[in-house]
């Protein structure tokens, strides 16, 4: 086994981590941490630390760390066959099962699914499917692609030019020309103090409208959302938002794409956020719950009303010029197999609705009256936890303050318990794995609770 300080050497000296400060990792400035197994809702690391993971890896590993079942189905499969490609008609057992699997789960309206390796390139499918499908329809002009302020869709060009956060954006020549950014459903930072959600989601609508009608519904193809904002802030959309917006795009003939890599099999309560909230969707995207990470598998749930314009591009066409090496994967599919009838066994989905419905409304009762926090909310297994300057003004904290980053670390290191510090403004968000217990929600607002009185 290489020497502790050996690894951090090479680390620091070879390793380029993704969205990281690269100098101060290269300085040292940022915690190197050797994570070495996991059991249930715990991660331990090369120091000895077993940590409580409250946001399940990047809120992936849904029904915990350490499940023999899926390691099994993974070995079973690489021994048996590690490879082979899914082109012209080919496939395996496990990503034919997998398949099923998802329709099986998915919304009635949906048809088909096309399997990718990431939450990324299965929204850049997306986009492709969506040109795609217009050329096919004979409207060249209907292309750009409206995305939300604070939404999380990748980190590819065109994902990343969807995603509505800055970071994201910064010194990479992004957003893209097609597309374009309307207002977060983000009651809590957006609306004016004396609006109503519903006024709220009133202006929400109409600024769509207006946004529509300035570029032209026929140069519109479509409207990408998370069901619940993620990286963005966690943030659920205020009552009635889903549907208001559904009745716009049904009006202009914009299709829509669901983006579930959080939300999808299960985290929500309901096997996808799409049926939580009303949302009738054209594309769904699936990645992390998939095969809660297991092994990395994404896909494109595509409705009725897309395929049957997409098979009709075939006999015009020829084939369709679009796939990766790794499209259904089998080792992935088998995760996913096996991922699928653990969450249907263990009864994943209903937990992820009781405890995170406990882990909220205990957040909150904690937290909820601290002079520092201006909002405990969230949905299922997510919540958030935000934080302010000053309560009744609602005055936010100077962004250099790092108020959320410092609350994040104090809690790691009091408590050992990760939650993360969302990448924009002061919030703490949780995202646990579905099999948490309520001893451990409990655990884990006790340490926020200590935590956010040791920095505030
Ligand atoms: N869409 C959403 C809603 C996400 O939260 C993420 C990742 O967090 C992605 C897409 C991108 O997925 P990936 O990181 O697997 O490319």
């Amino acid at each position: 086994m290489l020497h502790n300080d050996q690894l951090e050497n090479w680390d620091r000296e070879n390793f380029f981590h993704p969205s990281t400060h690269l100098a101060d990792f290269a300085r040292g400035d940022l915690p190197h941490r050797v994570v070495t197994g996991g059991k249930g809702c715990h991660i331990e690391d090369r120091d000895g630390n077993r940590l409580l993971d409250a946001f399940a890896g990047l809120y992936c590993v849904n029904v915990g760390y350490g499940r023999p079942e899926i390691a099994d189905a993974i070995a079973d499969q690489a021994k048996e066959l590690a490879y082979y490609h899914s082109y012209v008609g080919h496939g395996t057992e496990a990503s034919i099962t997998l398949a099923k699997m998802v329709l099986d789960r998915a919304p009635a309206h949906m048809s088909k699914v096309y399997f990718g390796l990431s939450g990324s390139d299965a929204n850049e499918t997306n986009i492709k499917l969506i040109w795609y499908y217009n050329n096919i329809l004979g409207r060249p002009e209907k292309k750009k692609i409206i995305s939300r302020w604070r939404g999380y869709h990748g980190s590819g060009l065109m994902t990343g030019s969807l995603t509505g956060l800055e970071l994201f954006h910064n010194k990479f020549d992004l957003p893209l020309q097609p597309v374009l950014h309307t207002d977060a459903p983000y009651f809590f930072r957006r609306a004016d103090r004396s609006q109503t959600e519903a006024q709220f989601v009133t202006r929400c609508v109409d600024n769509l409208e207006a946004l529509i009608a300035r570029e032209g519904a026929d140069t519109i193809a479509a409207f990408i959302g998370e069901p619940v904002l993620g990286t963005g802030g966690i943030v659920p959309p205020p009552d009635g938002y889903w549907p208001a917006i559904q009745a716009v795009l049904d009006k202009y003939d914009i299709l829509l794409v669901a983006d579930e890599v959080v939300t999808g099999f299960g985290r929500l309560g309901t096997m996808f956020g799409s049926e939580h909230y009303g949302m009738r969707p054209d594309l769904i995207t699936i990645a992390k719950g998939l095969t809660s990470a297991y092994a990395p598998l994404s896909g494109s749930i595509v409705s009725d009303k897309m395929w049957s314009v997409l098979e009709r591009g075939a006999d015009e066409n020829g084939p369709i010029g679009h796939g990766w090496t790794y499209s259904a994967h089998p080792i992935g599919a088998a995760a996913g197999v096996a991922n699928l009838q653990l969450i249907d066994s263990l009864g994943l989905v209903e937990n992820a609705g009781t405890i995170g419905a406990y882990l909220n409304t205990t957040m909150a009762g904690a937290l909820g009256s601290h002079p520092n926090v201006g909002d405990v909310r969230g949905e299922g297994m997510l919540c958030a936890v935000e934080f302010v300057a000053e309560k009744d003004s609602r005055t936010f904290f100077d962004a250099s303050a790092k108020i959320g980053p410092k609350i994040a670390a104090k809690l790691l290191e009091q408590d050992n318990v990760i939650a993360r510090a969302m990448p924009q403004g002061d919030i703490l968000g949780f995202a646990p794995p579905f099999c948490l217990t309520r001893a451990e929600a409990d655990q884990v607002v006790a340490a926020t609770v200590r935590a956010v009185t040791s920095v505030l």
